[in-house]
């Protein structure tokens, strides 16, 4: 007689389990629930569970790995290639973890595993306290954070991997465990590839309010526009000290009123005073359209600038790291900015590093990119699937010449949560590629952590 499958297997398990909701492919809520940012990718999990406690998915993982039977996590669902889902592999849905409990000295936070960027700020926000996140509510806090988490408030405290300072993880066995040193450096770059990570413990800061909002440049002209902004960027940098507490990031996209280059600028220094003249100082360096900077609180911020960004789309994107924008570099750039497909998925951004954040870190990671530079992100994504075979054919072209042009800046590193598997020969290549000199590192954890790979599912697949 045939033995039980594995939904039946996890049918069975979960009689025991009954506040683990569970969602089979049979279910109304399956298909919205399996939604993830990216629509392109199209596998169907075995069905979705959703435990509600820590116990319950140290339960889930005891049980999963005895029965040999696969699994993937996710929590914002936001990883750009979809990886929260393979084929017929049980998705663990994390997103009822999403508790915040602050410390009594309010220098530190403990955040659920599947909590939410906007859910997380909101929290703190209503203890007038913050912490660096990205700018998309809807992106899961752990994923952001965990692999690097670039975002507003880098270069003035930090990446999301250096406001790390604790874990609990559920571990292969199925264990609730204290993450020791040596799985925080793991954690610190390669999130969930060790275990569920079920809470993490970050620094907060406290703060009310910042100075922020696009300035929009007049873009009828990008090429133009793009690097008359970068050379009297690269001028300033050259002779000011430009403040840490000031962050940018260069975006393009076409709105409803056509292609748009503008700034993303975020003050999150006490002095506003000073912040307003860095705005305006900023607005300068380019044929200013609106400069919409002005005072406000975090959880508005990030909630008006996710609005601009589409809840789903079909697509990949390509990714560089390069030290410096050179005019030649620029030039390429404005260029293929010039035939930004109309579509609102295909998007380009620069983040930079630079700052605090890009010095030698006190706390161990494997983070790959510890040095001053740009990341180039060529979102090569469309809102209708018609349209993905032109966003990305355009978003190939522009990174091929984008490379070509900064042969001199480029890094060896790329940043994990945008360079796609698919741009690499293999998974080896792919790893030494986002690890760099930390790749060894990471696989000598991996082994001490996860010897069997139970979590060969997670990001970054490893095999
Ligand atoms: C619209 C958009 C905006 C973005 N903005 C930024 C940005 O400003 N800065 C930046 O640095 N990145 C940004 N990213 C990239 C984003 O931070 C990563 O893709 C991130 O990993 C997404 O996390 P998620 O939880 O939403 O994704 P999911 O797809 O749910 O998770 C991705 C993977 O993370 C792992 N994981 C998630 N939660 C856990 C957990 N609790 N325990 C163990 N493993 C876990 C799993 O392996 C999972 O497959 C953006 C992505 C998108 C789509």
């Amino acid at each position: 007689m045939a033995g039980p499958t594995p939904l039946t297997a996890v049918e069975t398990f979960l009689q025991d389990y009954p506040n683990i909701k569970y969602i089979p492919p049979s279910s109304a809520e399956f298909a919205a629930t399996r939604e993830v940012w990216n629509r392109s990718r199209r596998d169907i999990p075995l069905a979705i569970v959703q435990p509600q406690s820590p116990k319950d998915v140290a339960a889930l993982i005891k049980f999963l790995n005895s029965s040999a039977i696969s699994f993937t996590l996710r929590s914002g669902g936001h990883n750009l290639e979809g990886h929260a889902l393979v084929q017929n592999a049980l998705l663990i849905d994390l997103r009822a973890l999403k508790s915040v409990t602050i410390a009594a000295d309010r220098n530190s936070a403990t955040v659920g595993g599947g909590i939410l960027q906007g859910d997380l700020v909101n929290k703190l926000g209503h203890e007038s306290l913050a912490t660096p996140t990205g700018t998309v509510p809807s992106v899961g806090y752990i994923g952001w954070a965990c692999y690097g988490g670039y975002g507003p408030f880098s270069s003035h405290w930090g990446l999301g991997v250096d406001q790390i300072i604790g874990a609990t993880v559920v571990n292969p066995s199925g264990e609730l465990v204290k993450a020791d040193e040596a799985l925080l450096e793991g954690i610190r770059g390669a999130g969930g590839v060790f275990g569920v990570i079920i809470d993490l413990t970050i620094k907060v800061f406290p703060l009310t309010s910042i100075l922020a909002g696009p300035i929009i440049f007049d873009s009828s002209d990008i090429v133009r526009s793009f690097t008359e902004f970068n050379s009297a960027y690269n001028n300033l940098e050259d002779t000011e000290d430009i403040p840490p507490q000031l962050s940018l990031q260069r975006i393009t996209f076409n709105s409803p009123r056509g292609l748009t280059f503008a700034a993303l600028f975020a003050w999150s220094g006490v002095d506003f005073e000073e912040g307003k003249r860095w705005s305006e100082k900023i607005a300068s360096l380019g044929p200013t359209k609106m400069n919409m900077v002005a005072p406000t609180t975090i959880p508005e911020w990030i909630a008006g600038a996710g609005a601009h960004v589409p809840k789903n789309v079909y697509g990949s994107a390509w990714t560089h790291n390069v030290s410096c924008i050179t005019t030649d570099v620029a030039e390429t750039i404005g260029r293929n900015l010039a035939r930004l497909p109309a579509d609102p998925g295909a998007m380009f951004s620069l983040h930079q590093l630079r700052g605090p954040s890009a010095a030698p870190q006190t706390q161990a990671s494997v983070f790959g990119a510890r040095e001053r530079h740009f990341m180039v992100e060529i979102l090569g994504y469309a809102v209708l699937p018609e349209k993905q075979a032109e966003s990305e054919a355009w978003a190939v072209q522009m990174a091929t010449e984008v490379e070509k042009a900064a042969s001199g800046s480029l890094l060896s590193t790329s940043y994990v949560s945008v360079f796609c598997s698919a741009r690499a020969d293999s998974a080896t290549a792919w790893v030494e590629k986002v690890y760099g000199n930390k790749s060894e590192v990471l696989r000598g954890l991996k082994t001490i952590f996860d010897p069997k790979n139970v979590f060969k599912f997670t990001v970054p697949s490893l095999e």
